[in-house]
């Protein structure tokens, strides 16, 4: 761990050790993690420049802190997917550059130059409407174009590309500012998807006067210097997610979760554990009943039965699996195989850390970091450590 991590766990357990009793559940965001992540991506990324991705809620861990911490360290480009989110950061980073991917909906063109948010332009529909707009507002508004290079999602297709590098006058009443795309595969380094979307940007680019460039997500950032262009777009790694897989994850631990014990069993027969009788554990046994569940984004699909084994969690430096189906507010541990005093009643269990992570809490749900983080809950008591 490094001098960073060992004082954000100082902090931790001396927090849980004094914390209210009534609290089941803490969830610590560590934003100088955030930081230290956001100065290696950046690092990685120069001299190409380094926005934030900080659209959901900044991934679930709280737009307001997070924005302002990233602005901290120097980070003035932003990326929000809709305009309400928008609209929630401007009162964190006034004076910061503020692009919403989701981009122009219909009639929302006087929002984005009354705050001058800038929208993401997904298609030529989006094109014409920002025109129309600006020509009769007559507002000079800033705004990204976002070209479709093989994801299929939003963005100008070729074709369409074509038909408005035939009506140049469409791009004359505002400012074009960035020209960007997105990767479809850039979690896969070998995808050979990567190198033909960055062929299709660079090919595309030339359609239009040169202007600006996006193109790297996190995973992005560490394809390397040719996927960089001018302004890279992280989100995941800021958080300390995985963004590449089969690698080894040099981002810092930014979430640390932790859920109260509130009851340790000892079996003296054959049972089973939970609904659907799923798991059956033969005598004798410690189990110990966690008060987290599914209604605090602790994924279900991360259950276990006697035949598949689920979840994992720490306790006093052991790991320990979940036992049985996780319920709504509750999860149960075999706390057996550690020393008999570590799992006591009213005592905290470690659901997310640097050594159960997000990432292996999706991979044992079925799903990505993305979603497991976005996904916790609200009944989670939330300490910021900075
Ligand atoms: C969400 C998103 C990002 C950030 O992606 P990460 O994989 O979280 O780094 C970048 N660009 C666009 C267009 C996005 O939608």
């Amino acid at each position: 761990m490094t001098d960073r991590g060992e004082t954000a766990n100082a902090r931790i357990q001396q927090f849980l050790a004094e914390a209210d009793p009534r609290l089941t559940g803490v969830l610590f965001i560590d934003l100088a993690a955030i930081a230290a992540n956001y100065r290696l991506l950046s690092g990685t990324c120069a001299p190409a420049k380094c926005a934030g991705v900080i659209k959901a809620n900044a991934y679930g861990l709280g737009v307001v802190r997070v924005a302002s911490t990233l602005a901290g360290v120097g980070c003035d480009t932003f990326f929000v997917a809709t305009l309400r989110e928008a609209e929630s950061l401007k009162e964190a980073v006034g004076d910061a550059v503020i692009y919403v991917l989701d981009g122009l909906l219909p009639g929302t063109g006087p929002v984005f130059t009354s705050n001058e948010f800038r929208p993401v332009l997904n298609s030529l529909a989006d094109v014409r409407e920002w025109d129309e707009h600006c020509r009769s507002a007559g507002a000079q508004g800033k705004a990204a174009i976002q070209l479709d290079t093989g994801m299929t999602r939003l963005g100008l297709s070729p074709a369409e590309l074509a038909e408005l590098a035939g009506q140049p006058e469409l791009l004359a009443t505002f400012e074009t500012v960035l020209v960007m795309s997105h990767v479809a595969c850039a979690d896969e380094p070998n995808h050979p998807k990567n190198a033909q979307q960055l062929a299709r940007f660079r090919e595309m680019r030339q359609l239009l006067s040169p202007r600006p460039a996006s193109f790297a997500n996190s995973a992005g950032v560490f394809l390397g210097r040719s996927y960089h262009f001018d302004l890279a777009r992280p989100g995941i790694a800021l958080y300390g997610g995985r963004a590449v897989m089969g690698e080894p994850n040099p981002m810092a631990t930014v979430v640390h979760l932790y859920g109260r014990i509130v009851q340790v069993r000892q079996t003296t027969e054959p049972v089973t554990v939970g609904y659907g009788a799923t798991h059956s554990l033969d005598p004798p046994r410690r189990l110990a009943t966690v008060a987290a569940g599914y209604a605090d984004g602790y994924p279900r699909h991360a259950s276990a039965s006697s035949t598949d084994p689920g979840a994992t969690v720490r306790l006093a430096g052991h790991a320990v699996p979940v036992i049985g189906r996780i319920s709504m507010d509750l999860i149960v541990l075999d706390v057996s195989d550690l020393p008999e005093d570590v799992a006591q009643r009213g005592g905290w269990v470690e659901l997310l850390g640097a050594k159960v992570t997000v990432d292996d809490l999706a991979d044992r749900a079925g799903t990505i970091g993305y979603e497991i983080l976005t996904r916790l809950g609200r009944r989670y008591h939330r300490i910021y450590l900075d």
